[in-house]
Order: C-alpha cells, then sequence, then structure tokens
C-alpha cells in the first residue's frame, strides 16, 4: 500500500534518458532515502512525483489510483510538499507571513494579523522553534528556514514531505534539529523522501533506501539489512576500497 509511486517512469531529455523505466513506492510513517551520484536521476524523479515535470512514460499513483500533477501547487493540494536545499520562501516578509502566505483566504477575506502571529507562534512551538514570528524570516539561520518551510510544507499539503538535500547547509547540530523534527512527522504517519549526499545522515535517519544509478532503478532495501560498503557498491557499481584510517 504506496502513499504515492513511480512505476515505470521514463523522463527524456533531448537524446538523453534521465530516467529509464524506474519504480518507486513510499509507505506512510517512513523516511525514505534517494540515493545516487550526481546525475543518477533522483531530482528528475523527485519532480516527476511532485508535478513539477511530467513523465515521458509510465506512470504515477496517489494511493493506488493513477494520477497527473499538473504543477507542483496540484500535487500540493493532493498533499504532497516539497522542501528544497535552498530555502524557497520570502526572506523579506516576516515568519507568520511566509508561514500562511498563499492560503486560502478566510469566507470574510482576510483574516487579522495578530491571529496569524499567534497560529504562526503555536505551530512553530510544536517545531521546538521558539521564536518572534513578526521578524523577517531572513535575520533567521538557515536551518531555522528550513524548518519553517517543513513546518509551512506539512500544513499546507500533510501527506507527503520531500526533502531534497535540506541539510546542505546545515552544522551537525543543526541538523540533529531538523532530525528530530522529520522523526515527529514520521511518527505522525508523514511519508518522507530524504534525498542527500551524506551517508552518516541516511544511516541516521532512514528506514528504506532506493539508489539509482544513471537512471536505472538498482534497488528498493531497508536499510538495516545494508552496510554502507553495500549502499556505496550499488551507487557506484563497484567496490571502493578506503584508505586505512
Ligand atoms: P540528480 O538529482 O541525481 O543529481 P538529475 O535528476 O538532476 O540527477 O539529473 C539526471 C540527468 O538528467 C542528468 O544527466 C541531467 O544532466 C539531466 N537533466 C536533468 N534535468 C534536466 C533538464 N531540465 N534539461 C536537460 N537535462 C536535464
Ligand atoms: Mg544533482
Ligand atoms: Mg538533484
Amino acid at each position: 500500500p504506496f502513499v504515492l509511486e513511480a512505476r515505470g517512469v521514463i523522463k527524456i531529455f533531448g537524446q538523453s534518458r534521465a530516467l529509464d523505466g524506474v519504480n518507486f513506492g513510499l509507505r506512510r510513517g517512513e523516511v525514505h532515502a534517494l540515493l545516487g551520484e550526481n546525475g543518477a536521476g533522483k531530482s528528475t524523479l523527485i519532480k516527476i512525483l511532485t508535478g513539477a515535470y511530467q513523465p515521458d512514460g509510465g506512470e504515477v499513483l496517489l494511493d493506488g489510483a493513477p494520477v497527473h500533477f499538473a504543477d507542483p501547487l496540484h500535487a500540493q493540494s493532493h498533499g504532497i510538499g516539497t522542501v528544497y536545499q535552498e530555502v524557497n520562501l520570502l526572506p523579506n516578509r516576516s515568519v507568520a507571513e511566509n508561514l500562511f502566505l498563499g492560503r486560502q483566504p478566510t469566507r470574510f477575506g482576510f483574516v487579522r494579523r495578530s491571529l496569524i502571529e499567534k497560529n504562526a507562534r503555536e505551530l512553530l512551538l510544536r517545531y521546538g522553534l521558539d521564536i518572534d514570528v513578526q521578524a523577517e524570516l531572513g535575520t533567521y539561520s538557515v536551518a531555522v528556514q528550513q524548518i519553517v518551510a517543513i513546518a509551512r510544507a506539512v500544513e499546507l499539503s500533510g501527506k507527503v514531505l520531500v526533502l531534497d538535500e535540506p541539510t546542505a547547509s546545515l552544522d551537525k547540530l543543526e541538523v540533529e534539529k531538523l532530525f528530530e523534527v522529520v522523526t515527529q512527522l514520521k511518527q505522525r504517519g508523514m511519508a518522507i523522501v530524504f534525498i542527500t549526499h551524506f551517508l552518516d545522515q541516511v544511516f541516521a535517519i532512514s528506514d528504506r533506501v532506493t539508489i539509482l544509478r544513471n537512471g536505472r532503478l538498482i534497488g528498493t532495501e531497508p536499510l538495516s539489512g545494508l552496510s554502507r560498503t553495500d549502499v556505496v557498491r550499488m551507487m557506484l557499481g563497484k567496490d571502493i576500497t578506503f584508505a586505512p584510517a
């Protein structure tokens, strides 16, 4: 029973196949790492699953039924939120505005600013952030901004959360903080896709991994059955020798 699934997905750019018949299935309450070398097709697969690209073959299924997402907003309306490496929010607007911007207006046509701010504070406290929501978002660290972006994506969508290299510019403590949030969401039943180049982080947080190489699916496995060497071998298609410590 997959929440979101790709079946035999093909994506062609010019002469090259970025994805060549890829299967991918995401379950409720799991953190599913998507791994592969640069150019393997990870972002392309995610973009197809979230409506940013249309597949040239194969299909996407939502709760078991074929679905065509016209664009990311359409996917979002079906419960699928995405957070990218670069924070895609507005640094010059307040934290509260960033959280609630672009939402349906109420039937009164407006929402009181004080109510938005109260809601924003309560929401962020649930993510462990005790901050001034009237301050401009850009005055906070990238880590805080990423958690605001996640809170926004979860509140807007709520079923699937895609994290495409969210930790690229975070320090160790900030990564831990982010992982606390991710763990909490997973326990609430969210299905989470996690893309990163850091194997340590994959082993710290993921339940399953899917590995792509040159646009092809190499495998999907529970992480508990894999060693680091296994993962690297699957990613590269060969063994590499680590220099002795
Ligand atoms: P990854 O995220 O694993 O690094 P991508 O999905 O970004 O890989 O890229 C997979 C392949 O598709 C690469 O060869 C890349 O150059 C190509 N590609 C991705 N997006 C485009 C695009 N918009 N136009 C042309 N080629 C693209
Ligand atoms: Mg890349
Ligand atoms: Mg990528």
